[in-house]
């Protein structure tokens, strides 16, 4: 096929009788592409491509990904030899809400997009708004359907959002949030477990179904001890909802008293409800029951970190880290790798191009190696597993530009 380039370099060549493009110094002529990454592993799960290649990226877009592109048809060029070459790592799950310096903190592991879980609500959201505006990452935003976003009552005994009732569950306040940030809120967010929610859980959902339904946006509920059983919480979600904390222990998790998962949890994932990991830091998760739900066949759709400021220095550390966690678990790397790009792409609308590097979708890319050592992973109950292998974060590109 004649691209415009060859037309162009054909025509000038006739008309001067001689390739006189081509003999024109390369700072003239202008390279072909911004950027090349040559000689990783490329792993981009929504296309399919798990091989070696190199990726060429122009005007902040991917422009071509194959073997052997040379490094002088692009300006700058990335050595990724020995590495994994994925789409920007997309963490659907954390709490940017404490300190600006998270944001680039975050970026620096490989995040490119992350979404707030619901740090705050109707009455505070203009605090993470400004976090978002100024994240070098993509943030977006979970409003909590608790106008305080995470009660920060310093009461250890009514720190929940609705220990006290209803009242902080106001449905037009959310609904009029929601509408004056379209542009950060993605999603609203209610926590339901007995220590947030005491026995109100169904009545809070359905007040956050309430509130959300008008602009279309899907809920993340926080799952596990709650007062409800979970098949009574899923009845209320709708399609695109999303359960996070899904390898929650009993009480009221996703499974049966003798450990198998329950037919309403498998229908639910059926009917489109989205179950994701959420590491955190207390009672969202053991390693047994992520072992025996991942041997069921109930594996997360996403991988996310709940990461606040104190998961920077203990159990969660970073996406990376967490991800690590599955393949200790025996999790293809592969699939590993969906959850944390063309999974979480597909759990918000507004995510759906990202996740990917299909030609011409934002260059937002990750490099990874794969390294191996002795390395000890706890749950959140300070169970320890040792790993063979760890992933870390060695390059990362943001609109085609690397950053770090
Ligand atoms: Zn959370």
């Amino acid at each position: 096929m004649m691209t415009r380039r060859t037309l162009l370099r054909t025509s000038l060549r006739t008309a001067a009788g001689l390739p006189a493009l081509l003999s024109l110094p390369r700072s003239l002529r202008g390279a072909e592409f911004d950027l090349v990454i040559r000689d990783g592993h490329v792993i981009d799960p929504a296309q399919n491509i798990d091989r070696p290649a190199d990726v060429a990226i122009r005007a902040g877009r991917i422009a071509l990904i194959r073997p052997h592109i040379p490094a002088e048809s692009a300006t700058e060029s990335l050595d990724a030899r020995g590495q994994l070459v994925v789409p920007g790592l997309i963490d659907i799950h954390l709490h940017a809400r404490d300190s600006t310096l998270l944001p680039p903190e975050i970026l620096s592991t490989g995040v490119t997009s992350m979404v707030d879980g619901g740090s705050r609500g109707a009455d505070n959201l203009a605090q993470v708004v400004e976090i978002a505006r100024n994240a070098p990452n993509r943030m977006r935003i979970l409003i909590n359907i608790s106008r305080l976003g995470n009660n920060p009552n310093p009461d250890p005994a009514r720190r929940g959002e609705f220990m006290d009732g209803l009242e902080l569950a106001d449905v037009a306040k959310a609904r009029a949030a929601i509408e004056q940030n379209r542009q950060w809120v993605m999603g609203m967010k209610a926590r339901l477990s007995r220590n947030i929610a005491a026995n109100h859980d169904l009545e809070v959902l359905r007040l956050a179904v309430q509130a959300a339904t008008p602009s279309g946006i899907p809920i993340m509920i926080h799952m596990g001890d709650t007062a409800s059983p979970l098949p009574e919480i899923l009845k209320i979600l709708r399609p695109g909802d999303i359960v996070t904390h899904l390898y929650a222990p009993p009480p009221h998790g996703i499974q049966d008293d003798a450990g198998r998962i329950l037919p309403e949890v498998r229908a639910a994932r059926r009917r489109g409800i989205r179950f994701d990991f959420g590491n955190g830091r207390t009672e969202h998760w053991t390693w047994a029951v992520a072992q025996s739900a991942l041997a069921q066949g109930f594996p997360p759709d996403t991988i996310s970190t709940d990461l606040e400021v104190g998961g920077r220095s203990e159990q969660v550390f970073d996406l990376p880290t967490v991800m690590s966690k599955f393949l200790l678990l025996g999790m293809p790397l592969r699939q590993v790798v969906a959850c944390v790009t063309a999974n979480a792409a597909r759990s918000f609308g507004e995510f759906r191009d990202l996740g990917s590097l299909r030609k011409g979708a934002a260059a937002d890319v990750t490099l990874l190696e794969l390294t191996k050592g002795t390395f000890n992973f706890v749950d959140n109950y300070k169970g320890m597993r040792t790993g063979m292998q760890k992933l870390v974060t060695r390059a990362v590109v943001v609109a085609g530009k690397r950053v770090v």
